[in-house]
């Protein structure tokens, strides 16, 4: 199996900081995103939560209200019966207004109870007072039962007692003739406050809401309580515009439009009973923990993101500093390589590079069966140079040779050398005996036009000897033989006069 990247494999440098940087930016965005999730994830947990918290507000509500009503209902139905078999004479009268004070003790949340003749007379009441003066035929709930053959439950908005001057929540009743003529209301009241210290003691934060409505709207009561209770109807809520009309119950998240809080809110309507009961918990109040968890990821994710960048720039100004070091190391290898390979005066190749060449062409020439020739060149009479002209100058002038004879060998493949001393050596790959000859030739006479003065030699001049062999390589003969045929070639142009090439 081939590895799309192998693990193995050593970066460019340039990688390595790309990868680097790479490796940062990913750790960095997963960092990022993680959070996120985590974040979107527990505003999510935090919503649901709040929604559980509020519907379990409403049911306590509604379980309130249901049985406050039922048991108001029950008295109410009791009390009709009683006014449509016995009548309500006098006697009648006294009796039903110390039964319905005992009720009112027993029963909790209901402060009063009140029977209405067919004209609205007050007949009898928890309270036993005001019976002759007052007529209730004004009141809603009066007019509703006086039109309607209706033997259900009335709830109605809410009004001021005229007998205690409170806020409370008609509940009523028609009360029949035996023959099913209208004769009268059977009343109970429950005072808001009774809900309203109910809802005190719910648990939900200063800006949350509790509310009992009609279902057209009107408000029976508020936690928190609102001065305009009596009259504010929230029908154009969209509790009441949007939701209910889809569904009894559920949650939603709404600004209100009472105080323009956003809540999370449950609502869910009162089977039976013409009631809505609602509860918000502000959305504010809701996340305010999940904003300080907010804040502190971002300050954690923030320092570690900045850590994270703080020891990526400190590595890549490491391996920077690394590239440039090793750039350094690479020029001065290079130096160095042509330091061990160049003879310090003359600038030729030195000896050991020679010993390299001659080996590396050597063998090619055998592989190819190529030609190969050698010139190897000994300045005249140099030790008498050196005596005349003194040491420092006897290097000037190896160094003109020198010059002299790298400017007569021109191809690429031929290495020119010094081999020691004032011996220099010329090797000619692919080339042939005469080629060689005219090479060292060349040398020779533009060393003669070069007319270095030389008052201790015959010649007057600096002068060069020169041997030069060459040899279609069958691969039998060693390289050493070849150069040991050169100097004895050398030996020979010395012995026969100098300033010669002898091959
Ligand atoms: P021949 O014509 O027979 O070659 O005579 P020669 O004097 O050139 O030969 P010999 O081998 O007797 O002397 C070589 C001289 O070259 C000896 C030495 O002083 C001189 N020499 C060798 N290397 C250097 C060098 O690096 N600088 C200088 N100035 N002289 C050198
Ligand atoms: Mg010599
Ligand atoms: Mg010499």
């Amino acid at each position: 199996m081939t590895l799309f990247f192998p693990i193995s494999a050593r970066l460019t440098p340039k990688a390595l900081s790309l990868s680097l940087i790479g490796f940062i930016l990913l750790v960095c965005v997963s960092l990022i995103l993680a959070t996120a999730w985590q974040m979107v994830q527990s505003s999510d947990e935090r919503v649901d939560a709040a929604k559980i918290a509020v519907s379990n507000i409403v049911l306590a509500a509604e379980q309130q209200a249901r049985d406050t009503m039922l048991q108001a209902d029950n008295t109410l139905r009791d009390l009709a019966e009683r006014v449509a078999h016995d009548g309500i004479g006098p006697d009648q009268q006294k009796r039903l207004a110390k039964l319905m004070a005992r009720q009112v003790n027993n029963i909790e949340g209901i402060q009063g109870l009140f029977i209405f003749d067919a004209q609205g007379n007050w007949m009898a009441n928890s309270f036993s007072e005001g019976m002759q003066a007052k007529n209730n035929s004004d009141r809603a709930y009066f007019i509703y039962h006086r039109e309607h053959d209706d033997q259900s439950i009335y709830v109605g908005s809410i009004v001021e007692s005229r007998t205690t001057g409170d806020m409370v929540i008609p509940i009523s009743r028609r009360i029949d003739t035996v023959d099913g003529a209208f004769a009268g209301v059977a009343l109970a009241t429950v005072p808001v406050s009774y809900f309203q210290s109910f809802f005190k003691r719910m648990d939900v934060d200063d800006e949350g809401v509790i509310f009992l409505a009609l279902d057209n709207g009107e408000l029976l009561a508020r936690r928190p309580t609102i001065g305009a209770l009596m009259t504010t109807n929230i029908s154009k809520g969209d509790i009441f515009s949007r939701y209910l009309p889809h569904s009894d119950s559920g949650t939603a998240i709404i600004r209100s439009i009472i105080d323009g809080v956003e809540r999370i809110y449950a609502y869910r309507r009162l089977s039976g009973l013409p009631i809505v009961a609602a509860a918000g918990v502000s959305y504010e109040h809701v996340f305010a923990p999940w904003w300080s968890y907010v804040y502190q990821s971002v300050a954690l994710v923030g320092s570690i993101i900045l850590a994270l960048a703080f020891l990526g720039g400190w590595l890549y100004r490491q391996i920077q500093q690394l590239l440039v070091a090793e750039g350094d190391l690479e020029v001065a290898r290079n130096e160095l390589e042509v330091i061990a390979l160049t003879d310090g005066l003359t600038s030729l190749a030195n000896r050991r590079s020679f010993d390299g060449a001659i080996q590396k062409e050597w063998r090619r020439a055998a592989r190819n069966q190529a030609s190969i020739s050698l010139i190897l060149l000994d300045i005249d009479l140099f030790k008498q140079y050196n005596d005349h002209y003194g040491h420092l100058n006897g290097d000037d002038c190896l160094v003109q040779v020198a010059n002299l004879i790298a400017a007569n060998v021109s191809r690429a493949c031929d290495v020119a050398a010094r081999f020691g001393g004032e011996e220099f050596v010329v090797l000619l790959p692919d080339t042939e005996l005469a080629g060689a000859v005219m090479v060292a030739e060349k040398i020779r006479i533009s060393l003669a036009h070069a007319r270095i003065e030389h008052a201790a030699s015959p010649f007057g001049i600096v002068t060069i000897s020169s041997g030069v062999v060459s040899t279609c390589n069958t691969g039998n003969e060693h390289y050493k033989d070849f150069l040991i045929s050169a100097d004895r070639l050398l030996y020979g142009a010395k012995s026969k006069g100098r300033n010669r090439v002898e091959s």
